[in-house]
């Protein structure tokens, strides 16, 4: 029996993938296969606005190009999609969530993780008490009702094993964030960790944007009763004018670069460097396993510029 760690990468189909994907992938990878741990894959599909054909196909090319592997079948969130719900009536039910009819926008957004410029404004608690049940807020509204869960006073505290202690207040600093949108579908903040917990996942490896998230993840674990991971949110990769990447930036998604003739062995090394190991010369993730050490990375974000590129392009060629 495995007694290491359990990980996870959990792409979102709504784009290629690109070097801060890799860059984390890789991080996450390495964390559990050097503690002789198991690693999960999940795609995240439950934002059908968002989600375009064939990423999941395009993402599986470029795990494997990467060299990346992991155990068991490769799940979809929207398979469980409807225990998923079911949960959230839970949370109504035992008085932990409300029924809210606020706009569309805002609440749409809570579909997708909500990555650092993203981040909704404080929700004002328009909705809270305001009605008895689902069927009331539909009677007297006129429209489908999403579903907020309220969030409890004070600080809540939160151990990231880069950052150290996370606080945050979530009343002030966030507000009631909603669960479920008004079209019946599962938010981002409570499908992650209804869907972790179901993987039996006990490391949660992922980009520092996500961080802020984190409070409001581990008040729904406390709340079904649920043992929360351990959290490691790590640095991200910027573009040259000091952007976050984002899948916007076609030109830099993994795809792209292999077509330009990129090595994986190449980009690997240098995203290795990025984080402070050592790595001379193309080298395979699995490489890089022996000796791989969390405490050596960086806390600062990472640029993806010219320079680095052509360092990149000049290892392929050697
Ligand atoms: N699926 C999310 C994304 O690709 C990641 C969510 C997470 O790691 O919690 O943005």
């Amino acid at each position: 029996m495995s007694v290491g760690p359990v990980g996870r990468l959990a792409p979102s189909p709504t784009g290629l993938l690109h070097l801060g994907h890799a860059r984390s992938f890789l991080l996450a990878w390495w964390s559990v296969r050097s503690a002789g741990g198991t690693l999960r894959l999940r795609l995240e599909d439950l934002d059908r606005s968002r989600v375009k054909p064939g990423m999941v196909e395009a993402c599986l090319r470029d795990l494997e190009w990467l060299g990346l592997d992991w155990d068991g079948p490769v799940v979809l969130q929207s398979d469980h999609e409807g225990e998923l719900y079911e949960t959230a009536l839970e949370l109504l039910r035992l008085g932990h969530a409300y029924p809210c009819i606020c706009t569309r926008r805002e609440i749409s957004e809570a579909q997708s993780a909500p990555h650092a410029d993203q981040e909704n404004s404080v929700y004002p608690g328009t909705c809270r008490g305001r009605f008895k049940s689902l069927e009331e807020a539909r009677r007297v509204s006129g429209r489908e009702p999403a579903l907020r869960l309220k969030v409890t006073r004070g600080e809540l505290s939160i151990q990231d094993r880069l950052h150290g202690e996370f606080c945050q207040d979530l009343e002030r600093e966030v507000g009631d964030f909603p669960i479920t949108s008004r079209d019946g579908q599962v938010a981002y903040q409570l499908a992650v960790v209804l869907d972790d917990a179901r993987q039996g996942i006990t490391e949660v490896l992922r980009g520092d944007d996500l961080l802020s998230s984190t409070p409001r993840q581990v008040l729904l674990y406390s709340l079904l009763g649920l043992k929360p991971p351990s959290w490691i949110h790590v640095p991200l990769v910027l573009d040259e004018s000091g952007e976050r990447l984002a899948k916007r930036h076609d030109a830099l998604s993994l795809a792209a670069l292999r077509e330009a003739g990129v090595k994986a062995e190449s980009l690997i090394a240098w995203l290795a460097r990025s984080c402070g190991f050592l790595a001379c010369g193309p080298l395979s993730a699995r490489d890089l396993l022996e000796g791989f050490d969390l405490g050596r990375l960086k806390l600062t974000p990472v640029t993806f510029d010219g320079r680095a590129r052509k360092e990149i392009e000049d290892s392929t060629q050697s």
